[in-house]
């Protein structure tokens, strides 16, 4: 992997739960296959909250001062030795999830389970908001013209939608009722609108998150207010038959089950709150179920920013809050407070 190069940059640190300060680094240097990228903006993801929120991630725990951040797009700095797909300064965005590409699940196609990947942000690997990272070209796509930085931190999480779209088969004529109107079930709405479902519900209980729902195409569902499983039954016509969850909460998960439509795709990307929840397996059974995990996600990303060019403005729209690099400390913060109106934090580069 990378060297320490001479120089040194800027990262942000997560010192401990709820404590980011921005220190001197090493500027990292390009080996052989890799490229130096200049970070340019980089997108606060639920999983980097659950590590500021709580100091651990799923059986992660943080030991030493982490640079946090996966969703970044930037240009390149510098090319390592043996680099001929990328020059410098040219804009591009990371795939974080380094997979090996060598075990099994590697070789089958689905890397997003390899056992030795290094996910960037994740310890004990460094993430991205620095001013500058290291990466293997492989996992660097150029970013189109017509997309903004912003835009370009936005591409990680479209891709995790796509993922769950295409995981639950969303195609023309699919009823897809997606619970959680946060940023992944929001991706999962353009990803299902772009798969051909031509009808779309989303279910949340905050209200401002619905009304933005509402305006990019779906119809809404408010669980506070409403009760679920007998108004999708209704709205659909006896049940959706793809539902892609994305809270991770257990009365949404059981109200989902409860509500599919017989033979319904049940698709798991939210992270889940407490590690066991009681489900009614006889009637998931009965049902004729299947169900669908999303863990990250392979071969998305080409697709992802193909989507992002034509859907460009309606993305923007789910970038809520947008503070540069020296307030990184503020911007977890907004992220943390879990405002009604925060979708997406975006930390900006000069
Ligand atoms: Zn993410
Ligand atoms: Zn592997």
């Amino acid at each position: 992997m990378a060297q320490a190069g001479n120089g040194s940059m800027q990262a942000a640190f997560l010192l401990k739960p709820e404590t980011i300060a921005i220190r001197e680094a090493p500027r990292p240097r390009p080996g052989l296959g890799e490229v130096l990228i200049r970070v340019r903006a980089v997108g606060i993801c639920g999983s980097d909250m659950h590590l500021y929120d709580t100091g651990r991630i799923g059986s992660v725990v943080l030991q030493e001062p982490h640079i946090p951040g996966h969703e970044m797009s930037g240009e390149i700095a510098a090319v390592g030795e043996g680099v001929t797909s990328l020059a410098v300064g040219q804009r591009v965005v990371l795939e974080p999830g380094l997979a090996c590409g060598d075990c099994p699940v590697c070789r089958s196609g689905r890397y997003n389970l390899c056992g030795a990947v290094k996910f960037l942000g994740v310890p004990p690997y460094h993430g991205c908001m620095a001013e500058y990272i290291v990466a293997p070209a492989q996992w660097v796509y150029p970013l189109p013209e017509a997309l903004s930085f912003a835009d370009g931190a936005v591409v990680e999480p479209l891709v995790v939608g796509l993922q769950a779209a295409a995981q639950g088969g969303v195609g023309p004529g699919s009823r897809v009722a997606i619970f959680g109107a946060g940023m992944i079930g929001l991706v999962a709405l353009e990803a299902a609108l772009a798969r051909g479902a031509a009808h779309i519900w989303v279910v949340d209980v905050v209200e401002r998150r619905l009304g933005l729902a509402k305006e990019l195409g779906a119809a809404v569902v408010n669980a506070r207010h409403e009760d679920v499983v007998q108004e999708l039954r209704r709205q659909t016509g006896g049940g959706p038959d793809v539902i892609i969850e994305a809270t991770g909460a257990a009365p949404a998960i059981t109200a989902a089950l409860k509500a599919a439509a017989k033979g319904a795709t049940f698709v798991a990307v939210g992270f889940i709150e407490q590690p066991t929840i009681a489900l009614d397996y006889t009637a998931i059974v009965r049902a004729g179920i299947r169900i669908e995990t999303v863990f990250r996600y392979a071969n998305q990303f080409p697709l992802a920013l193909d989507l992002a060019v034509r859907r460009r403005d309606r993305l923007a729209r789910l970038v809520s809050d947008r503070l540069p690099f020296a307030e990184t400390a503020d911007a977890f913060a907004v992220a943390h407070a879990r405002q009604e109106g925060t979708i997406k934090v975006m930390v900006e580069f000069p």
